[in-house]
């Protein structure tokens, strides 16, 4: 089939790549001439692990342009996966779903499906088929479906290849058996629904994936309190098959583009009904608290940060992508630097993004060793297999103090200890069994 793709960010494109190996033709739009320019040249502009590949053995098959009108002239089906963040108030910003909505309606010239892959408050598949319906400048016949997207930022490929399900809002027979043709070749399970109800599915799942997430950070809490362990916790109640093991890693909270986004969207949505979502008010609080763990966990040892050499492990919001976006990391390395802290970021995959968001403020290695050699302090923010495969011994040999405050509970504490660490981590005992008190005012001696 002849499809077009608004987007070439990591929906858009992963879409994209995906459909041109199972055969389509698919023609990929974005205003964002420099990302145009680098995949015309072979560059790929996001980390996204096996997607270079996919692409390159599909380039056959896809093309890459600005010229949104020549890809959405003769499009059988249009995809639209622009970006849709947050407003101040929680609500979406939609400007570019209705940009493309309208530049559709000029240049689409023969009957077409415009499918909506960009999370969008409820509702709004409903208003785009009015508008399109409106505001077509040609004789044609637009079907609109909501066509949510599931897939997560390292693992995009796979995630799309092998779906759980295709979630479907469509409102007339053409626009089902349209789909169904475009997804036949990835032979996955449907779930065929109305637009409304297509679009709440997606919000619904990932508001969810964020209560299990703020649910099992505020157990490992409570662990901490009452000395049990969150990863034995987390295992028991995980091999519940009501239950579920994934999202239940304790940690130092959800970031990224999607789960504080939809959260504060789905309650947004339920409010200008009047209705208050009080389970996911309490998850989005719970993950702003959850944030500032690691410096609250080294504070008793550093007093204050100011003039203290801190190591930042980790900056993607997890490992296998680029992505920064609300990374709790990102909201610590500015608070460090406020607080007067020299600081010193590794990241195998977004050390661009934050040399462009903090520029001299903070120092960008390229080795683990380099971000930790004399520092006072490690904070580990994403769980990079650099990080978990790394030498314990290295810590203790290269710091000025072994304090390493793990927020995605990397190492075995035992381990750790035993390496000569004073080791932090999340909802799980120490492994000597000394005091955290006790060894606090070892360590302020020390530093
Ligand atoms: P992104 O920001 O990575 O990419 C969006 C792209 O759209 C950008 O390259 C931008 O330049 C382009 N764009 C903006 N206006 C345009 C226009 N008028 N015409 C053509 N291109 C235009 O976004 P993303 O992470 O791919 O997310 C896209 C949507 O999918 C969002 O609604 C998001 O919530 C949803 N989603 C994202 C993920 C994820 O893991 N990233 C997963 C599921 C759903």
């Amino acid at each position: 089939m002849k499809i077009a793709i608004a987007g070439t960010g990591y929906v858009g494109l992963v879409t994209a790549a995906c459909l041109a190996d199972k055969g389509h033709d698919v023609t990929c739009v974005d205003v964002n001439e420099e990302k145009i320019r680098l995949l015309n040249e072979g560059v790929v502009p996001i980390y996204e692990p096996g997607l270079e590949p996919l692409i390159e053995r599909n380039r056959s098959r896809l093309r890459f342009t600005k010229d949104d009108a020549e890809a959405y002239r003769r499009a059988e089906v249009i995809m639209v996966a622009v970006g849709t963040p947050p407003l101040p108030d929680g609500s979406v910003r939609l400007d570019d779903v209705w940009e493309v909505l309208r530049r559709i309606a000029l240049t689409a010239e023969r009957d077409c499906l415009v499918a909506i892959k960009s999370t969008v408050p409820v509702g709004t598949g409903d208003e785009a088929a009015r508008f399109l319906t409106e505001h077509a400048r040609h004789r044609v016949r637009f079907d609109v479906v909501s066509n949510p997207e599931f897939l997560s930022q390292g693992t995009a490929v796979r995630d799309t290849l092998q779906a759980p399900r295709i979630v479907l809002g469509v409102d007339s027979d053409r626009a089902e058996r349209v789909m169904k043709e475009l997804y036949a070749p990835f032979a996955l399970p449907y779930v065929v629904t109305d637009r409304k109800s297509a679009e709440m599915i997606k919000y619904a799942a990932n508001v969810f994936l964020a209560l299990k997430i703020s649910y099992i950070n505020e157990i490992a809490n409570v662990c901490e309190l009452i000395g049990a362990d969150i990863q034995a916790v987390a295992e028991g109640i995980g091999m519940d098959p009501r239950i579920g093991r994934r999202f239940l890693r304790a940690g130092v909270g959800y970031g990224g583009s999607c789960l504080p986004k939809d959260s504060k969207a789905l309650y947004a949505l339920a409010a200008s009904y009047g209705y208050s979502l009080k389970t996911v008010w309490a998850a989005m609080d719970v993950n702003e608290k959850q944030k500032w763990k690691l410096l609250d966990k080294a504070r008793p040892y550093t007093r204050e940060f100011r003039n203290r050499t801190v190591a930042v492990l980790g900056v993607a919001f997890k490992p296998g992508t680029d992505d920064v976006r609300e990374s709790p990391a990102l909201a610590n390395i500015e608070r460090l630097i406020a607080e007067g802290a020299n600081v010193r970021v590794w990241d195998p995959a977004a050390l661009g993004h934050v040399a462009r968001r903090f520029g001299d403020a903070v120092v960008c290695c390229q080795m683990i060793e380099e971000a930790i050699r004399n520092a006072d302090v490690c904070l580990i923010f994403t769980e990079w297999p650099a990080v978990l495969q790394f030498d314990l011994g290295r810590y203790k040999a290269l710091m000025n103090t072994p304090l390493v405050v793990d927020g995605r509970n990397c190492y075995d504490p035992k381990a750790a200890e035993a390496a000569g660490l004073i080791y932090e981590s999340v909802g799980r005992p120490a492994g000597s069994g000394l005091r955290a008190e006790d060894e606090a005012a070892d360590v302020q001696r020390q530093v």
